[in-house]
């Protein structure tokens, strides 16, 4: 590891002059995850500046049931606001689900969002993998990947996105928020993640300096009916195999209103918009949740190890739906 200079920041443009000045700079949150790569050598900064001390840990409401959550609010706080349990029931149980309790006190909700991928060979630097070095060859295609991805991948990465949280927030429309020397800008979730394409160290459309200073979350009272659904190797503390966010209402017992999205199986919170489309106006049933979720997966594309997923994932949309429709169930 090479040594690294240090510095706090004060406020908000003066952080985001300092990292834009310097290519060879980064911002520093909660730390839980770039912390660790630096110590693997998987990210060399020369600078880090420390962005903890800066006012954007507001969660604060929004005009028609709406949330905004600052980029350093804790993972921990926004799992207790009233305000997202009550509004987003799936968001708070994705936090909850997404670590141990104390990482969810350190971790931020911007650099959740900004985590690197987990796959083995991007944290190996002796391993070819075309995120960390670009051009060196992706690992992972002929090599150890159960837990990757089989939607979205490309031939030079098959990386699967980890945060929980991202997906219901990819669900609900949500819009990340940021600032630059340029001024602040605006990003639609979808187009925040970006797929790996031939480029997948490019993960998001950010420049360089430009940082996340909000997460604001649309209102809408189909939210208030949803669920996040966690498949994992072990009980606890293990990134998902599979995970579903889904949202759904059911008027005279045919589905009126519909959001679903997808963890574990892509590589980046995946919108299930092509089921999504089958579903709304269906008859709200289980063979239509399995008709909708086979043409979900229908452009999975698997490796050796982890064909499973594809049916582990179309199950557990038909679950997480018909947990929502069942009796007893707001729906
Ligand atoms: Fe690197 Fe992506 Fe291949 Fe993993 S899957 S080795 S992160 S290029």
């Amino acid at each position: 590891m090479r040594p690294v200079s240090y510095s706090r920041a004060a406020d908000v443009s003066g952080a985001v002059q300092t990292v834009t000045a310097d290519p060879l700079s980064d911002f520093l949150a909660g730390g839980t995850t770039e912390v660790d790569l630096l110590r693997q050598n998987v990210l060399s900064p020369r600078r880090l500046v420390d962005i903890n001390d800066l006012p954007l840990t507001a969660i604060e409401e929004l005009p028609h049931d709406g949330v905004r959550i600052g980029a350093l609010a804790r993972m921990s706080d926004v799992a207790k606001s009233g305000m997202v349990r009550e509004r987003f029931p799936m968001v708070a149980q994705a936090l909850e689900l997404g670590g141990s309790a104390q990482l969810r006190q350190m971790a931020s909700m911007g650099g959740n969002l900004m985590q690197r991928v987990r796959c083995g060979y991007y944290r190996d630097a002796e391993s070819p993998c075309n995120k960390r070095d670009p051009g060196s060859g992706c690992s992972a295609l002929e090599g150890v990947n159960r837990t990757h991805a089989v939607l979205g991948t490309s031939d030079h990465c098959i990386a699967t996105h980890p945060s929980d949280v991202a997906v219901p927030l990819m669900a609900l429309d949500a819009r990340v928020h940021t600032q630059s020397t340029d001024g602040e800008r605006v990003y639609d979730f979808d187009s925040f993640f970006r797929l790996p394409d031939d480029s997948p160290h490019r993960e998001h459309p950010l420049g360089h300096g430009e940082l996340v200073t909000s997460i604001e979350v649309p209102g809408t009272p189909l939210a208030r009916t949803s669920l996040y659904l966690k498949i994992r190797d072990r009980a606890s503390y293990e990134f998902a195999l599979v995970s579903v966010a889904a949202a759904l209402s059911v008027d005279r017992g045919a589905v009126s209103g519909v959001r679903l999205a997808l963890g574990g199986v892509a590589t980046k919170p995946w919108r299930a918009r092509r089921a999504e489309r089958l579903l709304l106006g269906a008859a709200a049933q289980r063979e239509n949740y399995a008709r909708a979720a086979r043409e979900e997966l229908a452009p999975a594309r698997t490796t050796a190890m982890n064909a499973f997923k594809v049916e582990l994932a179309q199950r557990a949309i038909v679950r997480a739906l018909e947990t929502l429709t069942q009796p007893g169930s707001p729906a």
